[in-house]
């Protein structure tokens, strides 16, 4: 896929405005909701339908993994102990009831120090809100919703799988600006099967009409193990080609950027100070404890990943037990290495005093001689303290890394 030669460079909106070594000792927090009513098609998260009713010995089993998490952090002096962001995500977290919202998030203020302005993200499935149910998950603290809206075109939302309907979303966002929500995401999706560039260009006119602060555009990935690899292996459906999601990326950043909207990394749009802080720590490599079935965590040169089985998840946790699955250390130079290469995938690339400031060792230092070459065949670029791929770059991001990459 080609990329955009448009890209808004947002430093200015991203510059860190703490130190790094306060960004390092605070955890930005996941927690798994693993259910849905239908699996779609083309999904290959660790998500389930038909377990709905193991929903509340689920919530008793993450509020236990919340409290021990708490433990731990406090075991550690202190350090991941406050929290910027939280992140319910899934599956279909708006599957749970206020009520249930309500005791995971108490749960987190109290095993945590939850920052008074901290994001608190919800994922929801547009066709399973009510009103009522926003207007409470408001009251109960999420202030910020983002939901898989995928397309405006109802065709290609059974073609996907999804249970909603296009009108659901359009009354989702009444519903949520009425409860009073001012910071939305609506996911969508192109390269689908049988989308034209007309029908891509008709949702995203739909989904600008709804004014959302966010935008996530992904193109479809046919995953191993979903129905969409079988029909796909059986010719039955075949995704957009190359060429067609190409045009289709750029012209929703052409549209995007000019309605206001700052394409700040490769798949995500957003309106001016409306950047998900949460989605920014993986980019910046920065502290984070993920709970529930199959969630990851990585903080103080570790990473752990949870089992991802529910069922087992609970049995774990009703025993008090951590549900840890597997754990790696990662070493100093693999931190620097996944530091940079994360943000150069962004928009705004890598800022090169934060990094120095992390390792005390500057980026030219870590790379040698390996950075000039690359600079010098126009695949990196600098602009003040950041460095970022040019647009050539960006077309060949993994060679870009090959290259620069330590022995
Ligand atoms: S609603 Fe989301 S998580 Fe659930 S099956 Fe569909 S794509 Fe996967």
């Amino acid at each position: 896929m080609t990329i955009s030669s448009t890209i808004q460079f947002p430093q200015a909106l991203l510059e860190p405005t703490e130190s790094i070594q306060h960004l390092l000792e605070t955890a930005s927090l996941y927690l798994h909701i693993p259910f849905c009513h239908t699996r779609c098609y083309y999904c290959d998260f660790n998500t389930y339908a038909g377990i709905l009713p193991l929903r509340e010995p689920y919530i008793r089993a993450l509020l236990t993994e919340i409290a021990l998490a708490g433990e731990m952090a406090q075991h550690a002096g202190g350090v991941w102990r406050r929290s910027r962001t939280i992140f319910f995500g899934g599956g279909t977290p708006s599957l749970l009831s206020v009520s249930q919202i309500a005791r995971l998030l108490d749960a987190c203020h109290n095993a945590f120090a939850v920052d008074e302005d901290a994001e608190i993200t919800l994922e929801a499935n547009p066709g399973t809100l009510s009103q009522q149910q926003l207007a409470g998950i408001r009251t109960a603290g999420i202030n910020r919703l983002s939901m898989g809206a995928q397309s405006f075109d109802a065709a290609l939302l059974k073609t996907l799988g999804r249970i909603h309907s296009p009108s659901d979303i359009t009354q989702a966002v009444h519903w949520a600006r009425a409860a009073g929500f001012t910071s939305l995401n609506l996911d969508f999706m192109f390269g689908l099967p049988d989308q034209t560039m007309q029908h891509w260009r008709e949702t995203l006119n739909c989904a600008l009409d709804l004014h959302p602060e966010h935008l996530s555009l992904y193109s479809l990935i046919i995953e191993e193990g979903t129905p969409f690899y079988t029909w796909a292996h059986e010719g039955r459906i075949t995704a957009g080609d190359d060429d067609l999601c190409a045009d289709m990326y750029e012209y929703a950043d052409e549209l995007l950027q000019s309605a206001g909207y700052i394409n700040y990394e490769i798949s995500n749009w957003a309106l001016p100070g409306h950047h998900s802080r949460h989605n920014l720590t993986y980019w910046q490599n920065l502290p984070y404890i993920g709970m529930g079935a199959g969630a990851y965590s990585s903080f103080g040169g570790q990473r752990f990943s949870n089992v991802r089985e529910p069922q087992q998840y609970i049995r774990l946790l009703n025993a008090q037990r951590l549900p840890e699955a597997e754990s790696e250390i990662v070493g100093r130079e693999q931190e620097m290495s996944e530091t940079a290469f994360l943000a150069l995938r962004t928009a705004m690339g890598l800022h090169l005093p934060t990094f120095y400031a992390r390792f005390t060792q500057s980026f030219a230092q870590f790379v040698g001689d390996r950075l000039q070459l690359v600079e010098k065949v126009g695949l990196l670029e600098q602009a003040g303290e950041w460095l970022r791929l040019s647009k050539r770059g960006r077309l060949l991001g993994n060679e870009v890394f090959l290259r620069l990459l330590p022995d």
